[in-house]
Order: C-alpha cells, then structure tokens, then sequence
C-alpha cells in the first residue's frame, strides 16, 4: 500500500516555508498531495487560478507530487484521495496549539489518518502568507519568502 500525505492550505501565496516542509517531507512518503482548500466564505487577496498554478510551479520538478484543491473537510478529501497522513507545518506554539486542535477533532472523526507535524527551519518561521500580503498591499519587496513557482 502506498504512503500518501495530504498537505492542505489555502497557499495565498505559497511561500518558502510551505514548499521547504513539502521538500522535507518527499523522502518520507511514495506521494504527497499538496491540496488548495476551497472555503467560499473566505476572502483571498489571489484568485483560486493563481494560487493553484503557483502551487503546480513550485514542484514542477517534483514526480511524487501532486496538487489538488477541495471543498469541505480535510478527512473527507483524505479519504477520497486514499491519504493516510495529514502533514502540517509548525512555526511556534501558536501554530502547535491551534494545530492540536484540529488534529484532535480529525482524529475523532477518522481514528486511521494520523496528523503529522514537521518543525519549520529556523530562518523561515517568521514566513507567513498573512505578513507577506500585506507587504505586497504596501508594495514591499516579498520575493524572498515567496515559493519557487510565483511569479508576481
Ligand atoms: P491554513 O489556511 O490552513 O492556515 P496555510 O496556507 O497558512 O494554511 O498553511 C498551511 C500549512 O503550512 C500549515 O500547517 C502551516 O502551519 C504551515 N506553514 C505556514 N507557514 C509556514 C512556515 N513559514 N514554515 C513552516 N510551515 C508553515
């Protein structure tokens, strides 16, 4: 049976620290499923298309990697996609506390996908999309904490 993570975000935009714990994660499974969540009440600064085709141009180089986008539950998605794992990234407590969260809902909801967690690299836990739209809004210069794929 193959391994297959499911990596889920709304990737807006995909920054350096998302495609770092994707990279890190690909010795470790047979494939990883980087996944754009669909959440019609949320408003993104980059449309679906744009976000979807910086994510396929991040890991163009990448065969085991596919991208996928998905409306409703993450479990749900992980089923449909025969995913077992769903990998996450961890920045700081924060994200850990919030994370735990989550994972403990899931893991009530389907007891066989395990949640797991990769520590970010020092020099990129300060990365965030939320920081990074706002330097764009303010026309700063965010090229360094974008992923490989955008071209803005
Ligand atoms: P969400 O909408 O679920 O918050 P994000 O696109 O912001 O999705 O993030 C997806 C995943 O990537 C989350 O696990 C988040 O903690 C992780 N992540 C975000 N930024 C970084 C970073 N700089 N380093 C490592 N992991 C990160």
């Amino acid at each position: 049976m193959s391994r297959i993570a499911f990596f889920p975000g709304s990737f807006d935009p995909i920054t350096k620290g998302h495609e770092d714990i994707v990279r890190r994660a690909i010795p470790m499974y047979d494939e990883i499923i980087v996944a754009l969540g669909v959440n019609s009440s949320k408003n993104y600064m980059f449309s679906f298309e744009q976000r979807f085709k910086w994510i396929e141009d991040t890991f163009k180089d990448c065969t085991n990697i596919k991208v996928i986008s998905y409306e409703g539950l993450t479990i749900d998605a992980c089923k449909k996609h025969n995913a077992k794992f769903i990998l996450r990234g961890l920045r700081n407590s924060n994200d850990y506390e919030y994370e735990k969260s989550i994972a403990m809902m899931n893991q009530a909801l389907a007891l066989d996908i395990e949640t797991v967690y990769l520590n970010t690299r020092p020099e990129l836990s300060a990365i965030s999309s939320t920081i990074i739209r706002d330097i764009i809004k303010n026309q700063g210069d965010s090229a360094a904490f974008l992923a490989s794929g955008v071209q803005l």
